[in-house]
């Protein structure tokens, strides 16, 4: 497919999920960058988000928990261009039942190019990039000119 761009503003929105075993990773991670996520827009899962903003005190739009659907409400974000970055920590040394919606959110992340943090070291990475408090272009698949081309 073609590409074309899609600009994301100086303040971004945010996706923040863990599951269940990182979730106390994520939370002291949220915390420790309390002052830079809070200029931002902040999204999460729903136990994740519930959790992050009962701690921190931060503004959060949780979404359904992800087992019951929320990972694939996130990922549906993502396809509309409403979520910038995603902070996943989901966990490599334990199944979880909802295993094709965590594909599939890393899936969809991948096809429209935001950055994705799985881990405490890449999460850390992006919020330190200057390119957080930037407005920056980014690549992504050209849909319309996929439709158009089909008409
Ligand atoms: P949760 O979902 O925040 O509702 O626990 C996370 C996940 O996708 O497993």
């Amino acid at each position: 497919m073609q590409q074309t761009t899609r600009k994301l503003s100086v303040s971004k929105q945010i996706a923040l999920v863990a599951h269940d075993n990182c979730k106390p990773d994520l939370l002291r991670w949220v915390i420790e960058h309390k002052n830079k996520l809070q200029c931002h827009t902040l999204y999460a899962t729903g136990t994740t988000g519930h959790l992050l903003s009962d701690e921190t005190g931060l503004e959060i739009t949780s979404l359904i928990s992800g087992p019951m659907g929320g990972d694939q409400q996130l990922g549906a974000l993502i396809s509309e261009g409403k979520i910038d970055i995603l902070i996943f920590f989901w966990d490599p040394l334990n199944a979880v039942p909802h295993d094709p919606d965590v594909k599939a959110l890393l899936r969809i992340a991948s096809v429209w190019n935001i950055p994705v943090a799985t881990n405490r070291a890449s999460a850390n990475f992006l919020i330190e990039s200057t390119l957080l408090d930037q407005e920056v272009d980014i690549e992504i698949p050209d849909y319309d000119a996929y439709l158009n081309a089909r008409t």
